[in-house]
């Protein structure tokens, strides 16, 4: 039953008026009434009886049906508008609790089909067809009964089990149309029922935030192909979407620590556990959905990120790490040195190096500004230095201010940048903190410094562009930019060349200013113009200055 048949257009009519004193107009099918959702002064929302919703023509609200339209008005959600409005006397609460146990039934029905699957795929696991996948887990995986059996590991042995088993002998626990529900059985064109899972796959259960089976992934073994993924996954129905899962979140929940490692795939957690390193998740991929960073916020434990030491896993931490900081989930990055995923680390290194290395941590902002710094490899090439700060500054406006000052820090100790020279580009992203009148202020001076070196630089270069200055005689912000405009002064007057034009002058040279070797020629019907733009660009520097001082 959909709640929208809950009740009927008079009683909808009869809710409108009397409860919330409405005008109701009829106009062609539809009843039109003064929008409560803004000043209205010709009715102008309207309520169209035969599909039961509601939209305003003015402010373009909308509401599919009554209690979404009552939750909007109230501002409360779905859930308490039914309530209310049920409570009002329009229909019988009992009706929905009926409906919400008929729910519940259905979801343990399938519970109970799911968790019957999970043991007969374990149980296929001493079976002889089974041999070839417990094999893989044993001597490949290192893995031990108890490790298998606390991840409730098994493996399919034909690709008609199932369909067999569940759907062609009746049972009074569940019904065929749970099994297919569940997407684990489907119908083939030719009407034969055939097991989403090929056969000789590991199996492994996946389970929900209450730690009930839900799902099965599983994975071939021995040789897999480049074009194969390694896992192949359920596809989503009502009570499972992978996209919303973290492997072993039910475990991770009830676990006391204040902290839990996050990792890419089911064998790094399963390594890990191994080693009674419990409170790890998997991500089951390289993002982080929307639903996951939701389960991470109601655990409400730091985060340690251990995804893979490789170019994506690394792309990854960084991707991973800024959603959190940007939900304020405390988190920290594991400094990894070893090659590979956390489970060959832990299948190959000593369990005291693992304990050592999970304890070395680094701050998940330095680990985003290295990851661009070396990214750009900036230390090689410093003329990038502007380029990593505009990237990490753009990263970080997502931020809270509080923290500017830090990565400030950083940024300096990283370029070797004063700080004062990296604020301004952090500026330019209209940074909350930033955009004060101090902040302004610091911006605008370095821009006027910019423009005057710009063309004392001009100067240095021709002889012409110094006389074309010369009528304007700018007024420098700096005691070292006026001293070397006077000394490009005394050298231009005292020059042999004084009086004539030479492409070949040489360059000025004086204290503490070496003057542009370009090479570049100008053509003298631009030159003014050239000047003239500089010029231009120092007066906008100063009147912005102005406005801030
Ligand atoms: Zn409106």
């Amino acid at each position: 039953m959909r709640h929208k048949d809950l009740l009927n257009t008079n009683d909808i009519l009869n809710l409108l008026t009397s409860k919330l004193n409405l005008n109701l107009k009829q106009k062609g099918r539809s009843v039109f009434f003064l929008c409560p959702f803004h000043s209205d002064k010709n009715p102008s929302c309207s309520f169209e009886p035969n599909r039961k919703i509601f939209t305003c023509f003015t402010c373009g609200f909308k509401a599919s049906d009554i209690f979404n339209f009552w939750a909007q008005y109230q501002k409360i959600d779905q859930e308490e508008a039914i309530v209310e409005i049920g409570k009002m006397g329009y229909f019988d609460l009992a009706i929905l609790q009926e409906e919400k146990k008929r729910e519940q039934k259905e979801k343990n029905q399938i519970f109970y089909l799911l968790s019957l699957i999970a043991d007969i795929y374990q149980h296929n696991l001493l079976t002889l067809v089974g041999q070839e996948v417990l094999n893989y887990l044993r001597q490949e995986r290192h893995l031990d009964k108890t490790t298998i059996n606390r991840f409730g590991l098994g493996c399919s042995i034909n690709n008609r089990q199932l369909s067999r088993l569940l759907l062609d002998q009746k049972n009074a626990d569940f019904s065929s149309e749970d099994l297919l529900a569940t997407n684990l059985v489907w119908i083939t064109d030719q009407n034969q029922t055939c097991d989403f899972f090929p056969a000789h796959h590991l199996i492994i259960p996946l389970a929900n935030t209450e730690g009930k089976v839900v799902a099965f992934a599983a994975r071939k073994v021995g040789e897999i192909s480049a074009d194969e993924g390694k896992y192949k996954y359920l596809p989503s129905y009502q009570y499972y979407q992978k996209s919303a899962l973290l492997y072993n979140y039910s475990i991770v929940k009830k676990n006391r620590a204040e902290e839990c490692y996050l990792v890419e795939g089911f064998f790094d957690v399963i390594s890990l556990s191994k080693l009674e390193i419990k409170n790890c998740l998997a991500l089951l991929g390289t993002n982080l959905s929307e639903e996951q960073i939701k389960l991470l916020l109601g655990l409400k434990k730091r985060i340690i990120l251990f995804l893979d030491n490789d170019k994506a896993g690394q792309e990854a931490t960084v991707n991973v790490a800024i959603k959190l900081l940007e939900r304020e989930i405390d988190c920290e990055v594991v400094k990894n040195d070893y090659p590979g995923d956390p489970d060959e680390i832990c299948r190959q290194q000593s369990q005291e190096s693992i304990q050592i290395l999970l304890h070395s941590r680094e701050n998940p902002y330095s680990f985003i500004l290295k990851y661009y710094f070396f990214k750009l490899a900036v230390r090689d090439n410093p003329q990038r230095t502007v380029r990593f700060i505009n990237q990490v500054a753009n990263v970080f406006q997502k931020f809270k201010p509080n923290i500017y000052d830090f990565l400030i820090g950083k940024i300096s100790s990283l370029t070797g940048w004063k700080k004062t020279e990296i604020e301004p580009h952090f500026i330019k992203w209209n940074l909350p903190s930033f955009n004060t009148r101090h902040y302004q202020i610091i911006y605008g001076q370095e821009l006027i410094v910019g423009k005057e070196k710009k063309i004392i630089s001009l100067c240095t270069q021709e002889r012409d562009f110094w006389l074309l200055t010369q009528e304007k005689i700018p007024f420098f912000s700096t005691q070292s930019h006026r001293a070397w405009y006077y000394d490009l002064y005394n050298y231009y007057i005292s020059s042999p060349f004084h009086d004539s034009y030479s492409k070949n002058y040489p360059v000025p040279e004086f204290s503490g200013y070496r003057g542009s070797n370009s090479t570049a020629f100008f053509p003298p019907d631009q030159k003014s113009k050239i000047v003239n733009i500089a010029l231009q660009e120092l007066d906008n520097a100063k009147q912005f200055l102005l406005n801030y001082e």
